[in-house]
This record gives structure tokens, C-alpha cells and sequence, in this order.
């Protein structure tokens, strides 16, 4: 009876399940998006009821779809959009709220209080992070605090705090297994990444009852069963990690200084750094990549906020395109972008410059502008916003990086990606398979269960599409120059 891998890849706009075999080929997807709520400026929430029921839904697809026996599902694999918060009553099963997403901004205050009272320095050197409203436990606080029942029944030990992956899990061993990885913990601002322990002092500070806290498992190991009423069988769950670090995973960047960039809903540049918590001078984010072996591995981190989402609004709300890869060839209907800089701060500027309160910006629109420079430009902002990361990360890590591993839903755009490499002067890689997060995410299952053999065995299974080299000829110099002074200018606004 073949075996293959089943990878949960819970993201920030959909619930896929998707279907490994041995030769790491996905041989079966589902896919369900599921609602963005914006209730107020700068708040983006998520029904937390609703991503299990879809999620659900994409496995059980899955399964029909490939017409495999339940029984032939070795283990399954997790991955997640990171962050998001979601706090339940462990009884009723009930979300007390509904699941507050990373690119919330809620809670930029108290993160301003955090930052007065000189807290950035206790946070970084034991968390790795910046004070940032990006991640969970800022969250976790508001939820507590939005209501004295809430907290009343949070310090009872009725509730249970989850990432996405968490939450999943509990849902999947009917209520079972209340676990998280280290990937997932790290960016709580609750985790202490040097010793690998939730942290009683940051606790305290953030006024979070431990007892509502998952316990922290092995990214790859056999750590829950799948309750056999869910979808038949009692199938192991052996690999847990947030979707940026499976992603790192999956692009096999499994020794110190690989690097690989993301472009998904955001866009995240991940370094490993190997055994050591390498603290950025940079404003960079230290995190664990994972835990195997009981052994942790580091990388270093730079977020933006915005990139793929920023082709949605085009679609969504300018309405310049009908779908996301249509931005391609309206980028391509102009030779250049026509004067403009777009500042994509449409959920505040992350790394490295950390203003929430940023905004999104065109500069330079004339009578002559055409939707084919908005686009252009668009395209040009995503890549920007990369190579900011990558000049800080250079800086951090004392290399010049000379390629980069690309992924993620945007990657898929040839011109993204020749932008991508003219502006940082360096080779672009694309692999054949670009669900490398879901791919990761199955390798740190399949490992633990010894469907693959070891991290070795699965270089062969990482297969080129297509590398960009840098054309010297475009007019790389002027859009960098444009965009430093545009973006310092916008900065200035803020101060
Ligand atoms: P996530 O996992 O964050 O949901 P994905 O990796 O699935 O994201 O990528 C989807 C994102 O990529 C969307 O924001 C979409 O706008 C963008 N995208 C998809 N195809 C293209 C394309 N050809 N060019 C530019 N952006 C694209």
C-alpha cells in the first residue's frame, strides 16, 4: 500500500491540504479561502470556527479526491500563518474572540508603552523580537483584557491559548493534544529562544496566565494522534512548524547561512544561523527555525507586511486587474515605471524600519501616469522591500549572499522575480515545486516517522525551475535612489 504525506497548510487567506508522495510531488491539493474581517482601522481578524471547518473540509477533499484509504496517510505535517491568536474555552470549544491576525494593529499602544518603559532590550535578548503589535502576545493580553469574564475565566484555567497550528491540533485529537512547536512559540514575545521555555518574566509582564499556554513539542517528531472519528484513521501528527520556517524547511536551507525569500501575503527573508541565537544590530527578528532531535536550530528574520497583498488591493479595491497574475503583463504594457515609487505601507513598515503607523504612498503621479506604471511600480515596491531586508541582513550575517531561494505565491511572476534579481545585483532561484511552506512542513513530518530517511536523502528531491540573473542595463541605480529619499521622506512624516 503506497504511503504519503498529508501537509495541513493553514495560511492567512486560505486552508490547504495538500498531498506529498515519496518523491515529494504534490499529488493532490484542496483549497478553501475563508474571511478577512477589518472591523476597524488597522484590525484584521479571522473566525477561528471557520478555518477549522475549511480547513477540515480541504482534508477530507484531499482524501476523496485522490481516492486514497485514510490508512495510507503516514503522518501529517502542520504549517500556519504565525502569530495570529486565537484564545478558547477548553469546555465549549468556543473561541472567546475571534482569532486576531498577525497584521493586526490593535495593540501599537501598549507596544509604545512597552518601548517607554525600556523594555526593548529584556524583549530582544530573550525573545529575539522586536516590541512589535505583530506578534501574539500583545494579542493574547488585549483578548484577556476586553472583558473581566474573559479574564476571570483565563485565570480559572477554563481557557487555552493557540497559534493556528495549535488550535488545529486540539481540533484534530478531538480536543486531546494542547501542543505547539518552538517555530510557533518564538514569536509570541512570551518564549525565551536562548534557554527554549515559555519565559515567567515575560509572563508577568504581559499579566498571561501560564496555564493557558501550549506545551512546546519537537518540530519533527510523533507528538499527537489524529482522532480516528475526524477521517477515519488514527493517523500520527509528526510535524509542526510556522509556515516561514517550514518554508526555510522546504527550500532545504538546512545549513547555517542558507537563505531563502517568501512572497506570499508578505514577505519574509529567513537566514539559518545554526546552532547559535545570532541578536541582530539590525532590526532584524532572531527566531528558531526549529527543534529536531530535541536540538534547536536559529535563523534570523526580516518581515514585510505587505507584498502579494498589495497585488490583491490593485485587484481588489483599484480594480486595475481582474486576478493576481494579471499584474504581470500590465507591468510589462510600460517600459518603465514612469517616475512612481510606491511605499506599500499598508499595514504600517516592518523590518527593518518598524513603524505601524506608516502609510501606504505613491509618489510621483503626473497626467501622464497609466495603470501599467501603478503596476510596475507595485511590482518594483515588493522587491524594494526585500532588498532593504537583505542589505540588513548582509550586515548581521558580515556575507554578500550570492543567490536567493525564492517561494510563495507572487514567485510565480518572472517579472517580480528579474526585478528581484536586477535590484539586488544577485541570482534569484526558483524551485519546480513553490509550496515549499506545505513541502517543509511534510519533510519534518515524513522525517520523524522515517518516510524519508534523513535530511541528506531529501536533497535530490529539491528541484531547480528557474534562475534570474541581473541585467545590467535597466535603470536599477535611479529606482533605489527614488526609493530611499521617498521612503525617508515618508518616515520623516511619522516622526
Ligand atoms: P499566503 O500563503 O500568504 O496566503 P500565497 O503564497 O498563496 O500566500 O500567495 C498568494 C499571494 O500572492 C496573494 O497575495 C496574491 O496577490 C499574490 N500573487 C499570486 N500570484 C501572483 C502573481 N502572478 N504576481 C504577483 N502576485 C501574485
Amino acid at each position: 500500500m503506497e504511503k504519503y504525506i498529508l501537509a495541513i497548510d493553514a495560511g492567512t487567506t486560505s486552508s490547504r491540504a495538500i498531498l506529498f508522495d515519496k518523491n515529494a510531488e504534490s499529488i493532490e491539493i484542496a483549497q478553501y479561502e475563508f474571511n478577512q474581517f477589518f472591523p476597524k482601522e488597522g484590525w484584521v481578524e479571522h473566525d477561528a470556527i471557520e478555518i477549522w471547518n475549511t480547513q477540515l473540509k480541504a482534508i477530507k477533499e484531499v482524501i476523496k479526491k485522490s481516492k486514497i484509504d485514510p490508512n495510507q496517510i503516514d503522518s501529517i505535517g502542520v504549517t500556519n500563518q504565525r502569530e495570529t491568536t486565537v484564545v478558547w474555552n477548553k469546555k465549549t470549544g468556543k473561541p472567546v474572540f475571534n482569532a486576531i491576525v498577525w497584521q493586526d494593529r490593535r495593540t501599537a499602544n501598549f507596544c509604545d508603552q512597552l518601548k517607554k518603559d525600556n523594555k526593548t532590550e529584556l524583549i530582544q535578548n530573550k525573545t529575539g523580537l522586536v516590541i512589535d503589535a505583530y506578534f501574539s502576545g500583545t494579542k493574547i493580553k488585549w483578548i484577556l483584557d476586553s472583558d473581566p469574564k474573559i479574564r476571570t475565566q483565563a485565570d480559572a484555567g477554563e481557557l487555552l491559548f493557540g497559534t493556528i497550528d495549535t488550535w488545529l491540533i486540539w481540533n484534530l485529537t478531538d480536543r486531546e493534544s494542547h501542543i505547539t512547536d518552538p517555530s510557533n512559540a518564538s514569536r509570541t514575545l512570551l518564549y525565551n529562544i536562548k534557554e527554549d521555555i515559555w519565559d515567567d518574566e515575560l509572563l508577568l509582564l504581559f499579566n498571561i496566565p501560564k496555564k493557558i499556554l501550549p506545551e512546546v513539542v519537537d518540530s519533527s517528531s510523533i507528538s499527537a494522534y489524529v482522532d480516528e472519528k475526524i477521517f477515519g484513521a488514527k493517523t500520527p501528527i509528526s510535524g509542526i512548524a510556522g509556515d516561514q520556517q517550514a518554508a526555510l524547511f522546504g527550500q532545504l536551507c538546512t545549513d547555517k547561512g542558507d537563505i531563502k525569500n517568501t512572497y506570499g501575503t508578505g514577505c519574509f527573508c529567513m537566514m539559518n544561523t545554526g546552532k547559535t541565537f545570532v541578536k541582530s544590530k539590525n532590526k532584524m527578528l532572531s527566531t528558531i527555525a526549529w527543534r529536531i532531535g530535541g536540538e534547536v536550530t536559529y535563523a534570523l528574520e526580516g518581515s514585510v507586511f505587505v507584498a502579494g497583498a498589495l497585488i490583491q488591493w490593485l485587484r481588489d479595491k483599484l480594480g486595475i486587474i481582474k486576478s493576481a497574475s494579471e499584474v504581470e503583463d500590465l507591468a510589462k504594457s510600460v517600459d518603465n515605471n514612469g517616475g512612481l515609487t510606491f511605499i506599500p505601507a499598508l499595514s504600517g513598515l516592518a523590518a527593518p524600519y518598524w513603524d505601524p503607523y506608516a502609510q501606504g504612498t505613491i509618489y510621483g503621479i503626473t497626467r501622464g501616469t497609466e495603470n501599467g506604471h501603478i503596476a510596475r511600480a507595485a511590482l518594483e515596491s515588493i522587491a524594494l522591500r526585500t532588498r532593504d531586508i537583505i542589505i540588513e541582513m548582509e550586515k548581521d550575517a558580515d556575507i554578500k549572499f550570492s543567490s536567493l531561494k525564492v517561494d510563495g505565491g507572487a514567485s510565480n511572476n518572472n517579472l517580480l522575480m528579474q526585478i528581484q534579481s536586477n535590484l539586488l545585483n544577485t541570482k534569484v532561484i526558483r524551485p519546480k515545486t513553490t509550496e515549499t511552506t506545505a513541502l517543509g512542513v511534510a519533510f519534518l513530518a515524513g522525517l520523524a516517522t522515517g518516510f524519508w530517511k534523513d535530511i541528506p536523502s531529501l536533497n535530490n528531491l529539491w528541484i531547480k525551475d528557474k534562475s534570474f540573473l541581473p541585467i545590467k542595463e535597466t535603470n536599477s541605480d535611479k529606482i533605489i535612489e527614488l526609493w530611499d529619499l521617498r521612503i525617508n521622506n515618508l518616515l520623516k512624516i511619522n516622526e
